[in-house]
């Protein structure tokens, strides 16, 4: 079998040109225009260029973006206070503070001090919470996005055996809610699950975020299943020249794409995803602030 490939580029596209539909109805409509502030601190290179990808399509879809850039020596007090002063801007409706944070600021004080209502990130306790409750949450992006990715492929997933490998509170966890929340049969599997290549082969849907490259192999993959690689790795590529590298996923693509049914590749899989849903969490989160109804973007963008 040679699984087809899930295009996560593609879709993604698609989502950002409905969200800009919805936002220029907003605008139109009722004057609104949804708002995105990113907090980053320090030069971090990964994270600088995901805070410029992130600024840039925001303004693509037509939102307003407020990019602050803190130095790294920031005190925790400084960043709260900002946290606060977006938490009360009312043209602030998304916030987003990049992860991971300098060593003198704790990361839980901070994700709790954003507004549950704002926190576009889905990180704060609350919306875990409520995620966890079956209750309307801001849902975790990339965990989003995997499912929009998954339901484009298989429609009604009520009743399939999913696997997760990973339990982050960023990724796995979520993802398993959100499996458990479309009946599926969830198993939640890590480090010190015992058989992980048996625990996979059950799977009808392995959703894989280990950040171990290419760590899950075709032969622990069940024929036809749907399977979403999560990881992003960057390994060496000598193939391509001395110093160079490439990103592979968790799933070694290869093996996995010969057995599986339907798989994303890394790149242009999940990735792509990620910012798409960020943007619709923004949608999202205006539309509740201002009593309006929220556009339905899961499968929407089909
Ligand atoms: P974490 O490091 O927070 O979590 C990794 C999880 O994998 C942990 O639960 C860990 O288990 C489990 N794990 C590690 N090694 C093994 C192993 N040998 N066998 C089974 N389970 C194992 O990572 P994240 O969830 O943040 O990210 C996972 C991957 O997804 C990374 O490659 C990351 O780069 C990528 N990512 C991609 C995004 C995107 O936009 N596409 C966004 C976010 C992440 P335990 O809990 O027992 O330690």
């Amino acid at each position: 079998m040679t699984a087809r490939i899930i295009d996560g580029k593609a879709f993604a596209e698609r989502l950002r040109e409905r969200i800009a539909d919805e936002v220029s109805t907003l605008k139109a409509q009722h004057g609104i225009t949804p708002g995105l502030a990113v907090v980053l601190l320090g030069e971090d290179p990964a994270s600088t260029v995901y805070v410029r990808s992130k600024a840039k399509q925001t303004v693509e879809v037509g939102m307003a973006s407020f990019e602050h850039k803190l130095g790294a020596a920031t005190s925790e007090a400084d960043l709260l206070a900002l946290v606060a002063k977006l938490n009360a801007d009312p043209t602030v409706n998304g916030i987003l503070v990049q992860l991971p944070l300098p060593k003198q600021i704790n990361t839980d004080r901070v994700l709790a001090a954003i507004s549950p209502e704002k926190d576009v990130d889905g990180f704060h306790v609350v919306n875990a919470g409520l995620l966890a409750t079956g209750q309307k949450a801001m849902v975790p992006c990339t965990p989003l996005g995997c499912l929009m990715l998954l339901k484009d492929t298989l429609g009604d997933l009520a009743g399939s055996e999913a696997v997760v490998v990973g339990r982050s509170n960023i990724v796995g966890k979520p993802m398993a809610q959100l499996l458990l929340g479309e009946s599926c049969t969830v198993t939640i599997a890590h480090s010190k699950s015992r058989d992980l290549p048996g625990i996979c082969r059950r799977a009808d849907i392995l959703v894989a975020a280990v950040g171990r490259p290419e760590m899950i192999k075709g032969d622990w993959i069940k024929p036809g299943a749907t399977v979403i690689d999560v990881g992003i790795n960057r390994v060496p590529a000598p193939e391509k020249g001395p110093d160079k590298h490439k990103l592979v996923g968790d799933v070694d693509f290869a093996s996995a794409s010969a057995v599986a049914g339907a798989i994303t590749p890394v790149p242009g899989g999940v990735g792509p995803m990620t910012i798409a849903c960020l943007l619709a969490n923004t949608l999202t989160a205006t539309c509740r602030a201002n009593g309006l109804p929220e556009p339905y973007l899961l499968e929407t963008a089909v």
